[in-house]
Formats: structure tokens, sequence, C-alpha cells
């Protein structure tokens, strides 16, 4: 399944070979991948892409709103799907794992806290940064 492939032909963006590739590559990574790792991805289906082209077809989603870009500290900037279902990111500073989650509560408390200020909660970025805690393995 290619969801991303769906949305660039429902943008009606010019789809190449290689950029169907592309989104292969994003919709079936579910590791917040960098530049540098979709390019790996793709190339192993066609050597012949070049990572020019990666970082081109990445900007061009990322400007249609279809891939939504993160920088967890790390100084990579890495990428997703833009997801059906809200989510938020905590980062295995060892690794570099990024693990999704989701919680109601903190939902809620942030709508409450924007509310107070006078706002309507339109979007938030929450990340969580954390080693893994040996005791609880
Ligand atoms: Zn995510």
């Amino acid at each position: 399944m290619n969801s991303l492939l769906d949305k660039c032909n429902k943008l009606g963006l010019k789809m190449t070979e290689q950029r169907r590739i592309i989104t292969q590559v994003l919709s079936e990574s579910k590791d917040h991948p960098d530049v540098e790792l979709v390019y790996k991805r793709a190339s192993k289906i066609d050597k012949n892409i070049g990572i020019a082209t990666v970082y081109r077809t990445i900007k061009l989603f990322e400007e249609n709103n279809i891939i939504e870009k993160h920088e967890f500290k790390d100084g990579r900037f890495r990428y997703e799907e833009v997801p059906e279902e809200h989510h938020d990111h905590l980062i295995d500073i060892k690794s570099g794992k990024v693990v999704e989650f989701q919680n109601e509560a903190i939902e809620e408390l942030q709508r409450k806290i924007a509310e107070e200020l006078g706002y309507k909660l339109v979007d938030h970025r929450l990340e969580l940064y954390g080693v893994p805690d040996k005791a609880k393995k």
C-alpha cells in the first residue's frame, strides 16, 4: 500500500518512476528516516536514483504538506508521512529510536492551556527525550 502516492496523484504532482520509488520508501519507513536513509533505501530499488533527486522530491512533498519534517535535536532532519491520526514522539537519545505515542490527558491539558491563554488550539508538537530505563526492562 502506498498512500503517499495516492496523495501525490490527488494533488496532481507529476510522478516520475523515481518519485514513485521515493513515495514507496517513505510510505514503508516507520522509523522517521532522514534524507540519507531514504536515499539508501531508494537506491536499493533503483541504483540510478541520485541524492539530489531525493532532496528535491522530499522538499516538494514537504511543501505540499504530505510529509512532515522533524528535528529531534541530533542535527538531522527526519521525515514521516503526515499521519492520519495525531501522535507525539519520544526519542531515545542513546539509539536515536523514535517511539510514537498518543495520550489523551496531554491532549486535553494542552487544549486547556491554550484556552486559558485565550486561544483555540489548532496544532502542537511534543517531543520527549529519554534513555532506556533499565529498571523497567
Ligand atoms: Zn511519528
